[in-house]
């Protein structure tokens, strides 16, 4: 070359140099012998290399832990192939992201790159909240979704677990969002500690999760296994801020294997087990059977029926006859039926909840009360009827709700019932619920006269030291100890129980589902002076209760 070319060659490369150097890109250009050639300052401050350390040195040298890597074997197929290539790889010993373009040239390579670490941080955490749960970090439905569908795809036999956690709002509401929190956690954690290598645990939202089981046996076996782990470990109880909660959890159980049909189909039978767990009475595992779509088909049908039922008017009380000592009659508990067109009379225990869960106790309770009120003040307009008194019962969710006690005076007011010989039964699901306001509401109408009885007692999980402060007027011993009593189980020894504590607190005890001289002669033995149950009479139509009154009372 000539001294003006060589002027110029070096003016060239002076220029390249400066456009190099002020390339936001990185850029290193190697010979054939993978020596670097040139080094710009951006590469030097990504690879931490300076250029007096590098030039002349071989490439794969500086960077031995990428010798066979992805690196490695792009740029020799650049090089042998003679193509551009392009890639985004990692580099572990610097921490650093790299989205890479190479060009082989005359005189070896050319390879320019940018750092992409934070646009890959930030794809992660989109993937992250795409497909994980917040709180718990476990995988959310989507991705759920996703494995099922990968082992459904796989051919693999195993099983789809639905875990909800029973009464987890009354947690929530009782004791603020962030001991919920605390306890979803400790879910997540014990759930994830049952959980086999393989197993997935996800989080559904709210106070569902979900387990993915793969079964290298018999599926049913290992998923009753789980099933049942799941269950003992939530039983040790959960420890929230300093006190103790106890939470059970319905648990639904679906198997698969190489004939299921999709992720849809298994998800939709896990649930329907979970659901019937739930109606189980919480606390159940069930596994999913073919006849379950066929009751939540009829139960949807019950529903919609339901919903239109107290406008058609297909709702009536009959009317159970409460007897004393000396077998006369003191009143009647109102018992709702359903005159439904297809079904025939409905027993309340099949609608009731039902109506509790879709909110349609609202009305039928303020429905219930007006009649047997209605009932109650022409009683009271009868002299030899006077002192009769109604029992009625109310749902957690109706003397919860807004304005129950409102509700009970204007029905009072409306129909000129006598507050005194109206009793309204409560139930010890009730009086769990919000203590204060409980006594609060029973206190406002106590002072009219109204009277309160517990219903069913014995049966529910009301806490002995809470219940003198409850202004009740009665105890109902459950018909299953009366029922009990004269054979093996312990129900003679409740039943007494019941009437000591009753003669304790000086509230007046009533045994329910007398249905024998046998039992009766038990229980007035054991002291008590009230009674209901078939052996006095069965409840009855509104038109036959004042005929038997009549009768019973004047023998
Ligand atoms: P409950 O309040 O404990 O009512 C007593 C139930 O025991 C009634 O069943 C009654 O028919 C039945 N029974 C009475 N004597 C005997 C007996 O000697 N032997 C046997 N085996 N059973 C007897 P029913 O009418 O089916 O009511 C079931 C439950 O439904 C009631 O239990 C009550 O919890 C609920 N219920 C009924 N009416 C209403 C209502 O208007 N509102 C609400 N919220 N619940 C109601
Ligand atoms: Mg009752
Ligand atoms: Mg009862």
């Amino acid at each position: 070359m000539d001294k003006a070319g060589q002027t110029s060659s070096i003016a060239l490369d002076q220029r390249l140099s400066k456009a190099l150097e002020s390339m936001s890109d990185a850029f290193i250009m190697v010979d054939h012998d993978w020596r670097f050639v040139y080094v710009n300052s951006e590469a030097e401050r990504l690879l931490h290399c300076p250029r007096a350390e590098v030039l002349g040195t071989n490439i794969w040298d500086r960077f031995p832990e990428a010798v066979g890597g992805r690196y490695y074997q792009e740029y020799q197929r650049a090089v042998a192939d003679q193509v551009a290539v392009a890639f985004e790889e990692y580099y572990p010993p610097l921490d650093l992201w790299t989205e890479i373009r190479a060009y082989p040239c005359e005189d070896g390579l050319a390879i320019y790159f940018i750092a992409i670490n934070e646009r890959k941080a930030a794809e992660n955490a989109i993937e992250t909240l795409a497909f994980y749960d917040k709180l718990t970090a476990l995988p959310n439905r989507q991705l759920f979704l996703q494995y099922v569908d990968v082992a459904l795809i796989a051919g693999r036999p195993g099983a789809v677990l639905l875990i909800d956690l029973d009464n987890f709002k009354s947690l929530n509401d009782t004791r603020g969002h962030e001991a919920g929190d605390t306890l979803l956690n400790e879910v997540a954690s014990r759930l994830l500690a049952i959980a086999g290598k393989g197993d997935t645990v996800a989080r559904f939202g709210g106070d569902e999760f979900a387990l993915l089981l793969e079964a290298h046996g018999d599926a049913a076996r290992y998923a009753d296994r789980v099933a049942a782990a799941a269950q003992a470990s939530f039983a040790r109880g959960f420890d929230i801020g300093d006190s103790p909660h106890y939470s059970s959890a319905s648990i639904g159980v679906a198997l698969f294997d190489h004939a299921s049909t999709s992720v849809d189909e298994v998800l939709k039978r896990a649930d329907l087990a979970m659901y019937e767990a739930k109606a189980a009475g919480r606390n159940a595992v069930r596994v999913f059977q073919p006849q379950m779509e066929a009751r939540l088909q009829a139960r949807v049908a019950l529903e919609a029926d339901l919903r239109h039922a107290l406008e058609r008017q297909q709702f009536l009380l009959h009317y159970q006859p409460l007897a004393d000592i000396d077998g006369s009659m003191t009143g009647a508990e109102a018992l709702l039926r359903w005159q439904h067109p297809q079904r025939g009379l409905v027993a309340p225990g099949e609608f009731i909840p039902v109506a509790e869960d879709t909110g349609i106790i609202l009305a039928l309770g303020q429905w219930v009360l007006q009649t047997a009120c209605q009932r109650l003040a022409r009683w009271g307009a009868q002299a030899a009827t006077r002192t009769l008194t109604m029992a009625v019962n109310v749902s957690a969710l109706q003397f919860h709700g807004p304005g129950f006690v409102r509700q009970v005076q204007d029905v009072l007011a409306a129909t000129g019932a006598n507050p005194r010989c109206l009793k309204l039964e409560l139930t010890e699901s009730v009086l769990v619920q919000d203590v204060d306001d409980t006594i609060a509401k029973m206190h406002t109408l106590r002072a009219l006269g109204v009277g309160f009885s517990l219903d069913d007692f014995g049966t529910g999980y009301s806490s002995l030291s809470s219940l003198h402060k409850l202004p009740l007027t009665q105890l109902k011993i459950d018909q299953s100890f009366i029922r009990d009593a004269l054979g093996e189980q312990h129900g003679a020894v409740i039943a007494r129980t019941i009437l000591a504590l009753g003669k304790a607190l000086q509230l007046e005890v009533l045994a329910e589902g007398v249905e024998t001289a046998a039992h009766l002669a038990f229980i007035a033995e054991a002291g008590c002076q009230a009674y209901q149950g078939y052996l006095f009479s069965r409840p009855l139509p509104d038109a036959e209760l004042d005929t038997f009154l009549a009768r019973t009372n004047c023998d």
